[in-house]
């Protein structure tokens, strides 16, 4: 009786470090399904979409900070530039590209865009699903 009660609490502490262990190694690139991105993609919350495809969805920002600033995030669950690029198939990478080429194209800002893609909290990033600002503004002629 004793020793069941050793082997089980062994298990729950072993089921407890494996559990840590892939929060340590996978936690920065842990997605959460319930982003604004993710709902957007889902159709729970509205966008005014500028481009769509089987890849890529780009919409206008909700609270723009230039004159034009579109938002492209690709499908599939990616937190960031990081995990996009080390785990996105390059089939998917490559599409991704081309949707934000075509919604710069669809915009009409071919010579006279800004891209940022904030990486980190630190660095601004405030939706953990991976995307890329096309921003265009007067004023850019001026900011560094
Ligand atoms: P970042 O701070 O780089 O993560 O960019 C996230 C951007 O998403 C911000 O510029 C927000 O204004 C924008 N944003 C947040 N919620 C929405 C939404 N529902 N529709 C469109 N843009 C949004």
């Amino acid at each position: 009786m004793l020793a069941t009660a050793g082997i089980f609490t062994c298990l729950i502490l072993i089921d407890f470090m494996v559990y840590d262990l892939v929060i340590l190694i996978k936690g920065f690139n842990m997605y959460d399904k319930n982003n604004v991105f993710a709902k957007i993609l889902r159709g729970e919350i509205p966008n005014k979409t500028v481009y769509s495809d089987d890849n890529v969805l780009a919409f206008y920002d909700v609270a723009p900070r230039a004159r034009v600033h579109v938002l492209v995030i690709p499908r599939g669950e990616y937190t960031d530039i990081f995990d996009f690029t080390q785990n996105a198939p390059s089939d998917v990478q490559m599409a991704f590209w081309t949707g934000v080429r075509n919604t710069v194209e669809k915009l009409g800002l071919r010579d006279n865009f800004r891209t940022v893609a904030n990486t980190g909290r630190g660095a601004g990033q405030s939706v953990m699903h991976f995307h890329i600002h096309i921003m265009s503004d007067e004023r850019f002629t001026e900011d560094f």
